[in-house]
């Protein structure tokens, strides 16, 4: 029996968010195995490690990142496999190399005892769609360089996800293009990139820093702010603090609006694509209120 032999064993891919996950999958098809190695609805900058992450980095030929200061878990993480078994560190895809980042020339602070985000330019990059675009080529140059014989079928996989993506997108802005404008006030940071792309406008962020709860004094100065400026939506994720946030709705009249920040953190959310569906659908209900 020499079939088996001729049928290329999978790549296995660990990806470090769920979000990574679906774009790997829509690149490497049948030919990868992917998994998450964070759940969407943790804090995506928390710290710790999980020993399933060990066996998932462990075995894997590719790993695909976030990237900058958003897995603080992952260097350890790393380490930790490498001594399990010296000499297998998978091949790494840092997907923030393939984007223009937002807020990279902020000044930041670093601090040594809480880990510190976005220290060296906003991290959620994959919630602007057209960022798919340049992570989905790295993904099929990388995995075509683990694979070579497989790079035509990499990039045709990656052609029909886009012409997917191109369709939805044009109905994603009809839907949000009577909103343009809209001034906004976030709970964590998170939607820079979509708001950029759906023409939203942050005003300002409910934490004082990112990953920093804020002071009494700072929500005070908060809630004047968006009264003077007429903000009436905060947008949030699953895992915001809700009793300052309906702290700052009850002083402001401001309405708390929860998005996904990434795939599966809402159970509509099952792929890249029905993230944007979900969010977009949510937002469009609730500033037409
Ligand atoms: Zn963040």
């Amino acid at each position: 029996m020499l079939l088996p032999l001729l049928v290329a064993a999978t790549i296995t891919v660990a990806a470090t968010t769920t979000d990574l996950r679906d774009l790997v999958a829509a690149v490497g098809g049948d030919r990868v195995r992917v998994e998450s190695l964070t759940h969407p609805r943790h804090d995506p900058h928390a710290t710790e490690i999980h020993p399933r992450q060990l066996t998932l980095l462990g075995g894997a030929d590719v790993l695909v990142r976030i990237g900058l200061d958003h897995e603080p878990w992952l260097a350890r993480a790393l380490r930790a496999t490498t001594r399990a078994a010296p000499g297998a560190a998978p091949r790494d895809l840092d997907a923030s190399r393939a984007v223009t980042l937002l807020d990279a020339e902020t000044p930041r602070l670093r601090a040594d005892r809480r880990p510190h985000v976005h220290a060296f330019g906003n991290t959620h990059y994959w919630l602007d769609p057209e960022n798919a675009r340049p992570i989905t080529a790295r993904i099929a140059e990388t995995l075509g360089d683990v694979r070579p014989a497989d790079r035509a079928l990499f990039a045709a996989n990656r052609e029909r996800f886009l012409r997917e993506l191109d369709a939805r997108l044009v109905r994603w802005r009809a839907a949000l293009r009577p909103y343009a404008g809209t001034r906004v006030v976030v709970a964590h940071d998170t939607w820079p990139y979509f708001a950029r792309r759906f023409d939203l406008v942050v005003v300002a962020t409910v934490e004082e820093q990112p990953g920093i709860p804020p002071s009494p004094r700072y929500l005070g100065a908060l809630i004047t702010r968006m009264k003077e400026a007429g903000v009436v939506t905060i947008l949030a994720e699953p895992g915001a603090p809700a009793a300052v946030l309906a702290r700052v709705a009850t002083g402001t009249g401001a309405r708390v609006v929860t998005l996904a920040p990434s795939v599966g953190a809402d159970p509509e959310a099952t792929d890249y694509l029905t993230l944007f569906d979900v969010n977009v659908r949510r937002l469009a209900a609730a500033l037409a209120r």
